[in-house]
């Protein structure tokens, strides 16, 4: 029998089963689902499951290198949007897809694209989690780097890559809270992750997250 990887208890009304990218079972479940309603569901579905987790799995396997052009996705908020080439020169973002020029290099109106909302995203959560947390940055800089998703300098300046908003919005939230706790704790301790455990519970999950898709980095 396969169990699930993880519950997560929200405010929605019904038990949704998904079986993600790596073929791990999450479930989505309502504050008031008892456990063993969970449990029976989970039993009920376990050949769709198992299907499931072959396929996810096999998928993960044969991912080709993503490549920026019609036909393929790109994730934005941990959504995979599709790209369509329709459009003569500049590109724009219709909630659900990116419509790009039919020639030339997509990779630029791309990334500033994505420079441009991980900006706007970037502060709004900083300054969010800063206040719950009672920390003061001295400054939000985004930057193109490919391999660190955040960063906080000495003088507790942050700095986060525009790929990170690529990532689910709580996984992004996760790496806010990371470089905020750096203000506290200028090294990666025990207090450190307790720190950052007080403000996100699911952070080992969320730095996993961060681990299984570094390609948000190479991709543009
Ligand atoms: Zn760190």
């Amino acid at each position: 029998m396969i169990e699930p990887k993880k519950i997560i208890r929200t405010k929605r009304s019904t038990i949704a089963l998904i079986v993600d990218t790596n073929g791990e079972l999450i479930v989505r479940a309502p504050y008031y689902a008892s456990d063993d309603e969970i449990e029976s569901l989970v039993a009920q579905k376990q050949v769709w499951i198992e299907q499931k987790t072959v396929e996810r799995r096999k998928q993960k396997e044969e991912r080709p290198a993503l490549q920026v052009k019609e036909g393929e996705f790109i994730s934005y908020l941990g959504k995979e949007c599709p790209i369509y080439q329709d459009k003569e020169k500049s590109g724009y973002f219709d909630g659900e897809a990116f419509h790009l020029p039919k020639s030339g290099n997509l990779k630029i109106p791309l990334s500033e694209w994505y420079k441009r909302q991980a900006h706007k995203i970037l502060k709004e959560r900083v300054s969010i989690y800063a206040e719950k947390m009672g920390v003061a940055p001295t400054g939000v800089s985004i930057t193109s780097a490919k391999t660190r998703w955040g960063s906080c300098s000495g003088r507790n300046h942050l700095n986060f890559s525009w790929h990170l908003i690529m990532c689910p919005l709580d996984v992004v939230d996760y790496v806010v809270v990371h470089e905020l706790c750096h203000i506290w704790h200028k090294d990666h301790s025990r207090d450190f992750w307790n720190s950052v455990g007080e403000y996100d519970r699911e952070y080992k999950a969320h730095e996993q997250y961060l681990k299984d898709n570094r390609r948000f980095m190479e991709i543009i």
